[in-house]
């Protein structure tokens, strides 16, 4: 039994049709991990949909209204990229569940997966980009209002920038207006900035991290707090780096209750949108690179997986999966001689 919960549910399915967003994928990592035996039907908690209250935390009303009430309009639904209907948004309003369950648990799991969600490109006012609710968002939110959490740090590790997210968060003060955001060198900007200065940050805080591909979707890029815009076909070694040093000046800054870690797959130097060149391993050591800082910070982490596009879906799965393999590895204490001391 792991010694956290994945929050799963058979209609996180998105019915899309035919579409380069792999919709099964969600079903396919649930049954690897069972019958790897990474994960027992135990180990899994079935969230509720959102509330339509808990998604105008972060949504306006006329775009809730349009999406309750199908009256999109043609351009909107081209801009979201994927094709309306009733059941699409009661699967995005259960994504939206699945990450308030995620952050919920995870504040008393250290960990918390939903194997789901990651909707990283919706806006308050329209969707774009195969997401139509912010689920992160409507989680922090959500967990903010009901007094679980004060502040939340967004570490977004899709090849896809974040902009969602930034323009979401973009009216707390965030780091945003010390760190102005244009390419990877502005990480050492951190060094500089005055220092303590966002620890002792307000309620409703959420500071936002995004390491993504610099030629790539979204071509308006909304800063995040800290932008790190990789170049075409960074690989594994470069990619690790840029993490820890993104974390570390991150963590330097903001002191977060709640880390929302988005871990798409999309790195994958397999991936059909993404042009980066990371390897299924080095994407496991990313994931174990997020999970060994908040432990060792003690800041619970809840995950959430976005976007992933492999030519063969079989790699996205594994991507997927091998979160879940290294979660568990960080998160099973192991008491064994000369180990350290744990926390
Ligand atoms: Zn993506």
């Amino acid at each position: 039994m792991l010694p956290f919960k994945l929050i799963y549910s058979d209609h996180y399915y998105l019915p899309i049709g035919d579409h380069v967003f792999p919709a099964e994928k969600y079903r396919r990592i649930r049954d690897r991990l069972i019958s790897t035996k990474v994960a027992g039907p135990e180990d899994f908690l079935e969230p509720q949909p959102a509330t339509d209250q808990d998604i105008l935390l972060v949504h306006k009303p006329e775009y809730v209204q349009k999406l309750k009430t199908g009256t999109l309009s043609p351009r909107e639904e081209m801009e979201m990229e994927v094709p309306y209907s009733r059941d699409l948004v009661e699967a995005f309003w259960l994504a939206a569940g699945g990450s308030i369950l995620a952050a919920r648990q995870c504040l008393q799991d250290r960990v918390s997966i939903s194997i789901g969600g990651g909707f990283h490109h919706a806006f308050p006012d329209h969707g774009e980009g195969f997401c139509m609710i912010h689920d992160v968002a409507v989680a922090i939110r959500r967990l903010q209002r009901d007094d679980k959490i004060r502040t939340a740090m967004t570490v977004d590790c899709d090849v896809h920038q974040g902009n969602g997210t930034a323009a979401i968060f973009a009216g707390t003060r965030t780091a945003s207006a010390l760190l102005p955001s244009a390419s990877a060198s502005t990480v050492e900007q951190p060094k500089n900035a005055p220092r303590g200065k966002m620890r002792g940050a307000h309620a409703g805080e959420v500071f936002t991290i995004s390491l993504h591909q610099h030629n790539n979707y979204p071509l308006w890029k909304p800063p995040s707090s800290i932008d790190v815009d990789l170049p075409d076909g960074t690989g594994d070694d470069d990619y690790l780096a840029w993490l820890d040093n993104a974390l570390s000046s991150g963590l330097r800054q903001f002191e977060p209750d709640l880390i929302c870690y988005i871990a798409g797959a999309d790195p994958y130097k397999e991936d059909q949108l993404g042009g980066l060149s990371l390897t299924i391993e080095g994407l496991k050591k990313r994931d174990e690179l997020v999970f060994n800082v908040a432990r060792a910070r003690n800041i619970p982490v809840m995950v959430t997986y976005a976007g992933g596009y492999a030519r063969n879906v079989e790699d996205t799965v594994s991507i997927h999966a091998n979160t879940v393999v290294a979660a568990k590895e960080v998160f099973t204490e192991v008491r064994h001689k000369g180990s350290e001391p744990l926390p």
